[in-house]
């Protein structure tokens, strides 16, 4: 298949992965930012293929690991009540909040419904005028665009009777939180490719400057990884701090300028709370003020649910590259994918589900 078997070519990964090891001279610690390439890095084993001096250390760049633990028990508060249709992606029904997750709350009555886009819950809202419907709109900047334009699509269509709880990070703001922390072990980052297919890398040049580290704006295949590790060692061995496009068959400095104005148009940045991390300034998206009738937080009374975290759950030192899955004295026993204890077990981008999924 084009533009993918040849990703996945294990003769050139295993030249790539040569050359990382002929030019490495010293130990590096470089996060790849987004969970779909911790997957990949896992199914492929190419942590495995590295020099020893590479580690590899996983970033928060998972939606559903990263939704605040209030927006999570707000959702659960919302899909239980009685005139209430709540929707979601089905990765957001076993993540667990306080005391209980979205599975739970459908099993005892609630209409929970599963979608695979924003628009499938406008036509759910249209289906059942009688009936509130509520969309958990969570995600980076590649699921803003649909979810902004899905309110939109609401407003032309003068539905009364849709809204959107918003749970919207953005990845610039946490490449500042990761590097500006004193723990901080990052000296390279792997950027999400998908992220800067829809928003460019624009905005990465200041933070290589700031914090002095190479970033490289890397896809998903195996090929595609390794050569994103390879320029991010190649950097760091030179001691040069750039931005490079390792995936520029995707992506443009620039990104797709019409989803930039959607969001724009929908969205005004937040400060926003990060699951296991806390408040990041400037990390967020929420509704603009003209599209607060579609707000799920103002339209359900919500406002004062209390939160209770896992005292033994590690995810947020995990998702800022500090600590690995199996550090966690829960991992594997009793915290698994089928008894998730933590967010970062229960989504498919997850890093600790990654690791058990794949026996590291
Ligand atoms: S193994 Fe479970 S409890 Fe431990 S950090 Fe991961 S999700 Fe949290």
């Amino acid at each position: 298949m084009k533009h993918l078997s040849e990703y996945r070519d294990a003769h050139l990964v295993k030249g790539v992965i040569h050359e990382i090891h002929r030019i490495v001279t010293r130990p590096w610690v470089i996060m790849e930012i987004c969970g779909g390439q911790t997957h990949a890095i896992m199914r492929h084993g190419l942590d495995q293929l590295l020099p020893e001096q590479i580690e590899l250390v996983h970033g928060p760049g998972c939606p559903v690991c990263v939704t605040s633990l209030e927006l999570i028990d707000k959702a659960l508060e919302i899909a239980a009540l009685p005139q209430v249709i709540f929707t979601s992606y089905g990765d957001m029904l076993r993540v667990p909040g306080s005391q209980s997750d979205l599975f739970s709350v459908r099993a005892a009555g609630g209409d929970v419904r599963v979608v695979y886009s924003p628009l499938d819950a406008i036509q759910i809202a249209r289906q059942n005028p009688d009936k509130q419907v509520a969309f958990f709109a969570i995600g980076f900047e590649t699921t803003a665009p649909a979810n902004a334009m899905s309110v939109l699509q609401a407003q032309s269509l003068g539905l009364h009777n849709f809204s959107v709880l918003v749970s919207h990070v953005r990845v610039p703001p946490a490449m500042h939180a990761v590097l500006g922390s004193p723990a901080n072990r990052v000296q390279g980052f792997l950027a999400a490719g998908h992220v800067c297919a829809v928003m460019g890398f624009w905005e990465y040049p200041p933070i290589a400057d700031q914090y002095q580290v190479p970033i490289v704006v890397t896809g998903f295949e195996p090929l595609d990884i390794v050569q994103g590790l390879h320029l991010t060692v190649r950097q760091l061995e030179d001691r040069r701090h750039q931005v490079e496009n390792a995936y520029a068959r995707v992506v443009t400095r620039a990104g797709n300028l019409p989803a930039q104005k959607v969001i724009d148009r929908v969205f005004e940045t937040c400060d926003q709370k990060w699951r296991g991390i806390g408040m990041i300034a400037g990390s967020g998206w929420r509704l603009r003020p003209a599209f607060r009738e579609f707000d799920a937080e103002a339209r359900f009374d919500v406002a004062k649910v209390q939160t209770q975290e896992s005292p033994i759950c590690i995810a947020g030192q995990i998702l800022q590259g500090l600590k690995k899955p199996h550090d966690c004295p829960a991992f594997g026993n009793p915290c698994r994918p089928e008894h998730p204890l933590g967010a970062t077990m229960v989504s498919s981008e997850g890093a600790c589900a990654a690791y058990y999924r794949y026996g590291r």
